[in-house]
């Protein structure tokens, strides 16, 4: 089904925002109103106020025995009126639990909108100067299948595994697609890592879709650099890099013998510190493109660290149900980004959560400036009303489309008593602890949380991996940690404060240093079940008893706080 608008022009889709959302939203009644899920409450009708009245506010579990329906055989009619061709698999990080979500090609199509509606922005960070390679940390894992025989993959995976994304000009990344294909995602990282290495002077910027995949990838370079210096220095590929696409694309990429490039890394990797060291290895590389919103901001000072402060644009909001809006400005501190939304993607309500006006739910062009919403998709491939379970503020508009502000995952992500700890108050806690952590050089690569009610009280515990800026090791300062507790629990909830004050009923918390590479075991424990490493974001909260014994088993030191906070 072709638009009635130009998709490819920001200023028409953000100036007609209304019309726009009114003709997706017929498109897809229009084509879904005969579907089993549908025919319940609209009886073939496509009117707007008839769904508004008749159609509920759903959740997974609401809609998941239709999809399982779909994956198990039955045709897609039973959803939706487009053909459905496979499923995305969600990250299953923050909620613990994977979805399935139906799509077809148009996810695919709209990927590529919104590259392309992105690029002007892009060009901004390239400030003239011109823009040769990306070095991107892609990952793709081999598609699985339903019992109905279509595949299921993460979003990202899918797309990289798709022509839409194969058809692109090879030149634009410095790692040859069979890297990216490469079933093994440690071996892909290897040879990212190396193909990056010896263009190191054709490379403009450096993307992953998410932070954590860039942390990981400056791990592993930390635990790698002397066997890629030795494969540049000899124009050898390590044998145990055993997928044959790879090698042979990989060996091309290398061409032969290079020890002055070796010569050069190892003198770089070999300093003390590793500050700046993006900038070092890849000096014209002009900005970070990867989403730092949201959870992710934990991460942003460590690649400040590593980057010595690169650009970093933060420039998609999505998920697996759909894409939802773009970064249009660039100049923008980290902290204030906002998305654009794209009104042609799928049909979007907002639920209000401010006491006034509690759960009403308004289209796009009726939010207000200022105010909380959750976010709920009808999309094309058989969502209507979803709740996503993401909580954004109004920060502005763009002509005549609202821009908001990712500020949380909807669920509690925190509670012993009756307090409830969201987001918002972890990433706070967590920035008080980082000063603390900075002033001692250390700097935090991975951070995760858990309640403990084994102990009695139960108490909040942090898991966390550091390291160290000037010097290899990491040495724990008892004094340190127990400030950083202590500055965390200042910057908990009033609630909390009451409950672990005045109440006893919350005990002190605690900070589990793990070793280095912890939170890379973790990613592969979440790789294992199912996630996609493309799409992954470390769980600023563990909910699996399974992932909190990868991170038992790496305990270095324990440490709590010593005072009560003050109420
Ligand atoms: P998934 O479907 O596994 O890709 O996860 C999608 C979820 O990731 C969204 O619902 C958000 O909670 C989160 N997310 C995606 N993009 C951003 C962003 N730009 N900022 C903050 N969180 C994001």
């Amino acid at each position: 089904m072709s638009p009635s608008f130009d998709c490819m022009d920001l200023e028409a889709l953000t100036s007609n925002a209304k019309q726009i959302q009114d003709d997706v939203l017929k498109q897809i009644l229009t084509l879904n109103a005969n579907t089993e899920y549908l025919q319940r409450y609209l009886h073939g009708s496509s009117d707007k106020e008839h769904f508004k009245k008749n159609v509920p506010v759903i959740t997974y579990e609401d809609v998941s025995p239709y999809i399982e329906r779909v994956a198990n055989g039955e045709p897609s009619n039973v959803i939706t009126g487009n053909s459905i061709t496979g499923f995305f698999l969600s990250s299953g990080t923050s909620g613990g639990k994977h979805k399935i979500f139906p799509m077809n090609n148009i996810f695919f199509e709209n990927l590529l909108l919104y590259k392309a509606l992105s690029s002007p922005f892009v060009s901004k960070y390239m400030d003239g100067a011109k823009r040769e390679k990306e070095m991107m940390f892609g990952f793709t894992r081999p598609l699985s299948k339903t019992p109905s025989g279509l595949p299921v993959s993460g979003g990202v995976s899918s797309f990289l595994q798709s022509d839409y994304f194969k058809n692109q000009p090879s030149e634009l990344y410095s790692s040859p697609i069979d890297v990216t294909l490469c079933p093994d995602n440690i071996h892909s990282m290897y040879c990212h890592l190396l193909c990056g290495l010896v263009q190191r002077n054709e490379i403009t910027s450096m993307s992953a879709y998410f932070v954590s995949i860039l942390v990981r990838a400056i791990n592993f370079l930390e635990t790698h650099w002397r066997e890629l210096c030795s494969n540049t220095r000899y124009g050898h590929v390590s044998e145990w890099i055993t997928d044959q696409k790879c090698r042979d694309s990989v060996t091309i990429i290398l061409g032969g013998p290079n020890p002055e490039l070796a010569n050069f890394i190892e003198y770089e990797c070999n300093k003390k510190s590793w500050q700046g060291i993006i900038r070092r290895l890849w000096p014209k590389v002009k900005f970070i493109d990867c989403v730092v919103t949201g959870s992710m901001t934990q991460y942003i000072p460590t690649l400040d660290f590593y980057s010595n402060k690169l650009p970093i644009y933060s420039v998609l909001y999505a998920s697996s149900e759909s894409i939802f809006g773009i970064n249009v400005d660039p100049s923008s501190k980290l902290e204030d980004v906002s998305y654009t939304c794209l009104p042609n993607m799928s049909y979007f309500e907002f639920k209000q959560i401010d006491e006034e006006n509690k759960d009403d739910i308004v289209d796009l062009v009726n939010v207000k400036l200022g105010c909380y919403y959750e976010l709920l998709v009808t999309n094309y491939f058989g969502l209507h009303r979803y709740n996503i379970g993401d909580i954004l503020q109004v920060t502005g508009f763009y002509n005549s489309t609202p821009q908001f502000r990712f500020i949380r995952r909807k669920e509690t992500v925190l509670s012993i008593q009756t307090e409830i700890t969201i987001e918002e108050h972890i990433l706070k806690a967590l920035y008080h602890a980082t000063l603390v952590l900075e002033s001692s050089n250390l700097m935090l690569m991975g951070n995760t949380c858990y309640e403990d009610i084994s102990t009695n009280p139960g108490h909040y515990v942090f898991y966390w991996e550091l390291n160290n800026k000037n010097i290899d090791g990491v040495e724990l300062d008892n004094k340190v940690l127990v400030k950083c507790c202590c500055v965390m629990e200042e910057s908990l909830s009033p609630l909390y404060k009451t409950f672990r004050s005045k109440d006893g009923s919350i005990g002190a918390l605690e900070i589990r240093v793990v070793q280095q590479g912890t939170f890379d075991s973790l990613m592969d424990f979440f790789v294992s079940k199912g996630s996609s490493i493309s799409q992954y974001k470390t769980p600023l909260c563990i909910k699996s008893s399974e992932a909190l014994t990868v991170l038992e088993d790496k305990v270095l030191g324990r440490f709590f706080s010593d005072k009560c906070p003050p109420l």
